[in-house]
C-alpha cells in the first residue's frame, strides 16, 4: 500500500460535528455526501482544503466539511476564493454557490474566473429558486414559474449555467444532479485533478419552496452524457448543453490551457504566505 492511500481518510471522517440545518429532503444533502466521498477518494487532507460559500442555504456548506471555511457576502464567493488561492497556491479551493449566489450578483465574476483559469472547484447548486429567503424567482426559474415575487408566472427565459460556462472558456464544465450523488462526487473528483477553473453545476432541488423544478421532474430528464462524448470538442459540448427535453449528466466540456498560477509562477513564490515570518514581512512591507 502507497503512504498515498495508507493517508486516505474515509467519507465519514470529512463530517464535522455540526448537523447539516437543511429541510428534510433538501437536494444538498445530496451534494454534501458526494464532497465526502469525493474528498476521501481524492486523499485530499483537510488541511490541505478552504471552502469558500456564499449566501443561500447551500451557503452552509462549509460547516458540515472539514476544511477550512469562509461563508462569505452575496455573489463574493469568486473573488474570495481567488484570494485564499493566491494567498496559499498549495491549497485546494472549493468555492460553493447557489443559483441566485452565482449567476444574479455574482455572476458577473465567473467571466474573469474563466479568463484567469485559476484552480479551483466551483459548485453551483441549483434549485432554480431563492430558499433561503422563501422562495422568489432566480435566474434559473422556468419561465412562467409562479413564485412570490412572480405570482403571475416569471417572464424571464432561465440563465443555462452549462451554456453560459461553455461560452465564457470554462476550462471544464460538468452537470450534476444531486438525487444521484455519484454523478457529483465523479464530477468532483476528475475537477479537483484538473489543472484550471472547473464549474460543475449540480442541479439540487428545493422541495419546500420550488414546486415545479422536482426530484420528480427532474428525473424525468436527466441522462447521462454518452459515453463516446469526446470533451475536447466544444461544439458537441454545446450542442448536448442545447439539447431539447433532456439534461445531460457528465462532463460536457474540458481543455488543457496555462493556469493563472503557473503564469505568475505563484508555487515558486511563497512570499506571499503567511505562514512564515519572511512571507508576513514581505507583505506588510508592501504598504509602507
Ligand atoms: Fe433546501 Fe429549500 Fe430548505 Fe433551503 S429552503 S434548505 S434549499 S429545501
Amino acid at each position: 500500500m502507497s503512504q498515498a492511500q495508507a493517508a486516505k481518510k474515509k467519507a465519514s471522517e470529512y463530517k464535522t460535528s455540526l448537523k447539516p440545518i437543511w429541510c428534510p429532503g433538501c437536494g444538498d444533502f445530496g451534494a454534501l455526501t458526494a464532497f465526502y466521498n469525493a474528498f476521501s477518494e481524492a486523499g485530499l487532507d483537510p488541511k490541505d482544503v478552504a471552502i469558500i460559500s456564499g449566501i443561500g442555504c447551500s451557503g452552509r456548506f462549509g460547516y458540515f466539511v472539514k476544511s477550512y471555511g469562509f461563508h462569505v457576502v452575496h455573489g463574493r464567493v469568486l473573488p474570495i476564493a481567488m484570494g485564499t488561492k493566491i494567498s496559499n497556491s498549495d491549497l485546494h479551493v472549493f468555492g460553493i454557490s447557489g443559483d441566485g449566489d452565482s449567476l444574479a450578483i455574482g455572476g458577473g465574476h465567473i467571466p474573469h474566473m474563466a479568463r484567469r483559469n485559476m484552480k479551483m472547484v466551483y459548485v453551483i447548486l441549483d434549485n432554480a429558486i431563492y430558499g433561503l429567503t422563501k422562495g422568489q424567482a432566480s435566474p434559473t426559474s422556468p419561465l412562467a414559474m409562479k413564485t412570490g415575487t412572480t405570482p403571475a408566472g416569471g417572464f424571464e427565459k432561465p440563465v443555462d449555467p452549462v451554456l453560459l460556462m461553455l461560452a465564457y472558456g470554462v476550462t471544464f464544465v460538468g452537470r450534476a444532479y444531486t438525487a444521484k450523488h455519484k454523478t457529483v462526487s465523479n464530477l468532483l473528483v476528475k475537477a479537483i485533478n484538473h489543472d484550471g477553473f472547473a464549474v460543475i453545476h449540480a442541479i439540487s432541488p428545493c422541495p419546500t419552496f420550488n414546486k415545479n423544478v422536482t426530484f420528480k421532474s427532474v428525473s424525468q430528464l436527466v441522462e447521462d452524457i454518452p459515453e463516446d462524448h469526446d470533451p475536447t470538442n466544444k461544439m458537441k459540448a454545446m450542442e448536448l448543453a442545447m439539447a431539447k427535453e433532456k439534461l445531460y449528466l457528465g462532463l460536457f466540456y474540458q481543455s488543457e490551457e496555462p493556469t493563472l498560477e503557473a503564469k505568475l509562477h505563484l508555487h515558486e513564490k511563497h512570499n506571499m504566505k503567511p505562514d512564515t515570518k519572511e512571507g508576513l514581512g514581505n507583505l506588510l512591507g508592501k504598504f509602507q
